[in-house]
Protein backbone atom coordinates (compact mmCIF):
# COMPACT_ATOMS: atom_id res chain seq x y z
CA UNK A 1 0.00 0.00 0.00
CA UNK A 2 1.25 3.38 -0.83
CA UNK A 3 2.52 5.65 1.96
CA UNK A 4 0.07 8.09 1.18
CA UNK A 5 -2.99 6.22 1.41
CA UNK A 6 -1.41 4.33 4.70
CA UNK A 7 -1.32 7.80 6.31
CA UNK A 8 -4.55 8.85 5.10
CA UNK A 9 -6.18 5.90 6.26
CA UNK A 10 -4.17 6.25 10.01
CA UNK A 11 -5.17 9.68 9.98
CA UNK A 12 -8.91 8.95 9.47
CA UNK A 13 -9.16 6.66 12.02
CA UNK A 14 -7.12 6.87 15.63
CA UNK A 15 -5.55 10.31 14.94
CA UNK A 16 -8.88 12.50 14.52
CA UNK A 17 -9.33 12.32 18.49
CA UNK A 18 -6.24 13.34 18.84
CA UNK A 19 -6.53 16.46 16.47
CA UNK A 20 -9.75 17.05 18.16
CA UNK A 21 -11.89 16.40 15.82
CA UNK A 22 -15.25 14.59 17.08
CA UNK A 23 -15.56 10.99 14.46
CA UNK A 24 -18.54 10.30 12.35
CA UNK A 25 -20.18 7.71 14.65
CA UNK A 26 -20.22 10.18 17.70
CA UNK A 27 -21.96 12.92 15.19
CA UNK A 28 -24.49 10.36 14.13
CA UNK A 29 -25.37 9.43 17.52
CA UNK A 30 -25.61 12.67 18.42
CA UNK A 31 -27.69 13.76 15.49
CA UNK A 32 -30.33 11.04 16.12
CA UNK A 33 -30.46 12.08 19.95
CA UNK A 34 -30.99 15.62 18.86
CA UNK A 35 -33.20 15.07 16.16
CA UNK A 36 -35.78 12.32 18.19
CA UNK A 37 -35.79 14.85 21.40
CA UNK A 38 -36.36 17.77 19.45
CA UNK A 39 -39.26 15.79 17.27
CA UNK A 40 -40.47 15.01 20.83
CA UNK A 41 -39.94 18.67 22.53
CA UNK A 42 -41.21 20.50 19.42
CA UNK A 43 -44.42 18.35 18.85
CA UNK A 44 -46.21 18.86 22.19
CA UNK A 45 -46.05 22.76 21.03
CA UNK A 46 -48.32 21.82 18.40
CA UNK A 47 -52.23 22.93 18.96
CA UNK A 48 -53.09 19.32 19.40
CA UNK A 49 -49.71 17.66 19.78
CA UNK A 50 -49.69 13.92 18.19
CA UNK A 51 -50.37 11.03 20.37
CA UNK A 52 -49.81 7.06 20.01
CA UNK A 53 -48.40 5.96 16.77
CA UNK A 54 -48.60 9.70 15.40
CA UNK A 55 -46.31 10.00 18.13
CA UNK A 56 -43.89 7.29 17.24
CA UNK A 57 -43.73 7.93 14.17
CA UNK A 58 -42.70 11.79 14.90
CA UNK A 59 -40.27 10.44 16.56
CA UNK A 60 -38.45 8.20 14.82
CA UNK A 61 -38.47 10.88 11.97
CA UNK A 62 -36.54 12.89 14.24
CA UNK A 63 -34.37 9.73 14.79
CA UNK A 64 -33.95 9.81 10.89
CA UNK A 65 -33.38 13.76 10.35
CA UNK A 66 -30.84 13.87 13.02
CA UNK A 67 -28.97 11.62 11.66
CA UNK A 68 -29.11 12.35 8.27
CA UNK A 69 -28.02 16.27 9.27
CA UNK A 70 -25.33 15.59 11.13
CA UNK A 71 -23.62 14.50 8.28
CA UNK A 72 -24.58 17.68 6.25
CA UNK A 73 -21.64 20.03 7.52
CA UNK A 74 -19.12 17.37 6.46
CA UNK A 75 -20.61 16.52 3.16
CA UNK A 76 -20.77 20.73 2.21
CA UNK A 77 -16.77 21.06 3.84
CA UNK A 78 -15.53 17.19 4.27
CA UNK A 79 -13.35 16.45 7.26
CA UNK A 80 -9.75 16.30 5.35
CA UNK A 81 -8.12 18.21 7.63
CA UNK A 82 -8.70 19.67 11.00
CA UNK A 83 -8.84 23.24 9.43
CA UNK A 84 -11.95 22.00 7.27
CA UNK A 85 -14.49 24.01 9.27
CA UNK A 86 -15.50 27.07 7.58
CA UNK A 87 -18.86 28.65 6.73
CA UNK A 88 -20.96 25.53 6.78
CA UNK A 89 -19.81 25.23 10.44
CA UNK A 90 -19.49 28.60 11.55
CA UNK A 91 -21.47 30.34 14.80
CA UNK A 92 -23.51 32.16 12.11
CA UNK A 93 -25.03 29.51 10.36
CA UNK A 94 -25.37 27.94 13.11
CA UNK A 95 -27.23 30.36 15.00
CA UNK A 96 -29.18 31.01 11.84
CA UNK A 97 -30.61 27.77 11.50
CA UNK A 98 -31.53 27.53 15.42
CA UNK A 99 -33.47 30.94 14.97
CA UNK A 100 -34.54 29.38 11.77
CA UNK A 101 -35.72 26.04 13.30
CA UNK A 102 -37.49 27.41 16.63
CA UNK A 103 -39.38 30.23 14.36
CA UNK A 104 -40.21 28.70 11.20
CA UNK A 105 -39.43 24.48 10.82
CA UNK A 106 -40.92 23.54 14.24
CA UNK A 107 -43.99 25.81 13.53
CA UNK A 108 -44.37 24.72 9.63
CA UNK A 109 -43.42 20.95 10.65
CA UNK A 110 -46.61 20.83 13.18
CA UNK A 111 -48.61 22.58 10.86
CA UNK A 112 -48.16 19.81 8.22
CA UNK A 113 -49.53 17.80 10.41
CA UNK A 114 -52.42 19.75 11.57
CA UNK A 115 -53.35 20.89 8.44
CA UNK A 116 -53.72 18.09 6.51
CA UNK A 117 -54.86 15.58 9.24
CA UNK A 118 -56.63 12.91 7.74
CA UNK A 119 -58.71 9.35 8.68
CA UNK A 120 -56.50 7.31 7.38
CA UNK A 121 -53.79 6.62 10.64
CA UNK A 122 -51.14 5.79 7.73
CA UNK A 123 -51.45 8.89 5.78
CA UNK A 124 -51.19 11.07 9.55
CA UNK A 125 -48.23 8.89 10.63
CA UNK A 126 -46.33 9.54 7.28
CA UNK A 127 -47.14 13.28 7.96
CA UNK A 128 -45.54 12.86 11.19
CA UNK A 129 -42.51 11.20 10.39
CA UNK A 130 -42.34 14.02 7.79
CA UNK A 131 -42.84 17.06 9.95
CA UNK A 132 -40.10 15.04 12.30
CA UNK A 133 -37.78 14.86 10.04
CA UNK A 134 -37.87 18.17 8.89
CA UNK A 135 -37.23 19.29 12.82
CA UNK A 136 -34.59 16.33 13.09
CA UNK A 137 -32.45 17.86 10.25
CA UNK A 138 -32.48 21.46 12.04
CA UNK A 139 -31.34 19.72 15.17
CA UNK A 140 -28.92 17.03 13.71
CA UNK A 141 -26.75 19.83 11.91
CA UNK A 142 -26.64 21.53 14.90
CA UNK A 143 -25.84 19.18 17.17
CA UNK A 144 -22.44 18.42 15.00
CA UNK A 145 -21.31 22.08 14.88
CA UNK A 146 -22.27 22.54 18.66
CA UNK A 147 -19.97 19.72 19.20
CA UNK A 148 -17.27 20.49 16.48
CA UNK A 149 -17.52 24.23 18.95
CA UNK A 150 -16.26 21.99 21.80
CA UNK A 151 -13.43 20.68 20.56
CA UNK A 152 -9.72 22.24 20.68
CA UNK A 153 -9.80 23.95 17.43
CA UNK A 154 -13.51 24.75 17.68
CA UNK A 155 -15.54 26.40 14.84
CA UNK A 156 -15.10 30.05 12.90
CA UNK A 157 -17.24 33.23 13.64
CA UNK A 158 -18.40 33.03 10.04
CA UNK A 159 -15.50 31.80 7.81
CA UNK A 160 -12.22 29.80 8.35
CA UNK A 161 -9.70 32.03 10.48
CA UNK A 162 -12.49 34.09 11.13
ZN1 LIG B 1 -17.36 18.81 10.99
Amino acid sequence: MPNNVTASIAFQTGMRHQLGMPCRDEHNELGMLAGGLTALVSSLSAPSPPTGWDLVARIVGGLVGGGFGSRLPDVFEPATSPHHRSTMHSAVVTTAISVGGVRRVIPAANAICERNATTDPGVNALQNFLAGMLVGTAAGYMSHTVADAFTPRGIPLLTRNF
